[in-house]
């Protein structure tokens, strides 16, 4: 399979460029019976207006919003599938008297390897992200669902898919190879994408500017940790390694998903429980990972710790292997740099777990990295992120901000469209 370059290479460069303009731009998330939205000002990241449309297809449907920094609101849309939710959304944003959008930037998650960047939509591009569609089946239908209903509720304005795998197609081929049959990958696609590639873009560049350098200069690895999670090796501002494979259930322990196990495990759990190959796969992306590890006590891991600190042996269990795993990817992760200039942390987990950066990190010595236990305790925010010892190796919390990545990405890709066309 060959790489498909767009022709919006370029504007993934204006995109760390901070636009100094006041459009903004309404940026969509669309899962399968959800919608998260926001106007995002690309040049600061304000969002006068965000919510999300939940329960879609149901008769709880309903939409909830705030304007900037206000009161929460509500409305039922009992029975409305995308289309309808995302006409309320619009009729919401018209009513919130702010500009109207100058265009919409879709979250999309997979893009094979025909997308290396953030792209235009146009019919020949929807066939594209189609075509793709097998790889993510439960992500990418309700993405191009979202787009459609865009599409119909704003027709006059340019729509952008951003995808969560473009940032790591710069991946060398010895890191995205699995070692199976040639024909895998050759008919099948089977290799490794990665995922959480805004995020990780995003944080690579920030943690650059908290550290007065710049980004070529910088050989990172990047921990995204949320509900899942997935750290990558950011060489220069590009993406060599990623934990995440052809799937988001590929490497470190997340808050359902098992993350690496033996793939032995499958045939042998189907035959044992006399189950499919899909029902265990279900199983790993679902009862598993932190889950799984306290014996069904949570996913949550603010609860976890709580629990572990009252003695619940599974919780801490859950939390000791979390913590291993990711040092252990980790410090492979530097392998595909040569060195390692700093750990960031990112996400639900990355930035509001002091015991678990501490954890993780206690894992690192190898590094030279000492923790500063008040700076952790204060999240970085007093040392520019930093909650690394001044001396030593250094780590990082940087706040992640996927609406704002992908406003700028669209901005950039709009403004470089316009270009071409003048
Ligand atoms: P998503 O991937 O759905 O966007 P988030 O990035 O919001 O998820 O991360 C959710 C995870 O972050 C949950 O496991 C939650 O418990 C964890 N989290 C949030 N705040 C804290 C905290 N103060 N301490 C520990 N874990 C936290």
């Amino acid at each position: 399979m060959t790489g498909h370059a767009t022709h919006h290479t370029d504007a993934m460069t204006l995109a760390h460029t901070v636009p100094n303009e006041s459009a903004t731009i309404l940026v969509c998330n669309c899962g399968s019976s959800s919608i998260k939205f926001a106007v995002v000002q690309p040049s600061d990241g304000t969002q006068p207006i965000s919510g999300i449309a939940e329960c879609l297809g149901s008769d709880n449907a309903n939409v909830q919003w705030r304007r900037d920094e206000g009161q929460r609101q509500h409305q039922a849309l009992a029975g409305a599938d995308h289309g309808q939710a995302l006409q309320a959304i619009v009729a919401i944003i018209d009513q919130a008297q702010i500009p109207a959008p100058l265009a919409v930037g879709h979250r999309v998650v997979h893009g094979g390897d025909r997308f290396t960047a953030s792209a235009l939509l146009d019919a020949a591009m929807l066939q594209e992200i189609q075509a793709v569609s097998h790889l993510a089946p439960l992500h990418n239908p309700a993405n191009l669902e979202g787009i459609a209903a865009a599409q119909a509720a704003y027709p006059s304005l340019p729509q952008v898919a951003v995808f969560d795998t473009a940032f790591h197609q710069t991946m060398p081929q010895h890191a995205y190879r699995y070692a199976v049959p040639e024909a895998w990958y050759r008919d099948h696609g089977v290799r490794r994408y990665g995922f959480h590639g805004t995020s990780h873009r995003f944080v690579a560049h920030q943690a650059a500017m908290l550290l007065d350098q710049e980004p070529c200069s910088l050989a990172l690895v990047t921990a995204h940790l949320g509900n899942g999670c997935s750290a990558a090796a950011v060489l220069g501002g590009q993406a060599v390694d990623t934990s995440m494979g052809l799937t988001p259930l590929e490497g470190l322990v997340m808050g359902t998903r098992s993350g690496d196990i033996d793939p032995g495990i499958i045939a042998f759990m189907a035959q044992r429980l006399g189950r499919s190959a899909e029902a265990i796969t279900n199983a790993l992306n679902k009862e598993s990972g932190l889950l799984g590890l306290s014996d069904g006590l949570s996913n949550d891991m603010r609860q976890l710790v709580e629990a572990r600190d009252n003695g619940h042996p599974g919780a801490a269990l859950a939390i000791d292997v979390f913590c291993y795993r990711l040092a252990k990817h980790i410090a492979g992760l530097a392998v595909a740099m040569g060195r390692l200039d700093a750990v960031v942390f990112t996400g639900g987990i990355g930035e509001n777990a002091v015991p678990i950066r501490s954890q993780v990190l206690s894992h690192l010595h190898l590094f030279d990295i000492q923790e500063d236990p008040q700076r952790n305790a204060r999240h970085g925010a007093m040392s520019n992120g930093r909650i690394s010892q001044d001396d030593g190796g250094i780590a990082l919390v940087v706040p992640t901000n996927e609406e704002l990545q992908i406003a700028r990405e669209t901005l950039a890709v709009v403004r470089e469209a316009e270009g071409e066309s003048a």
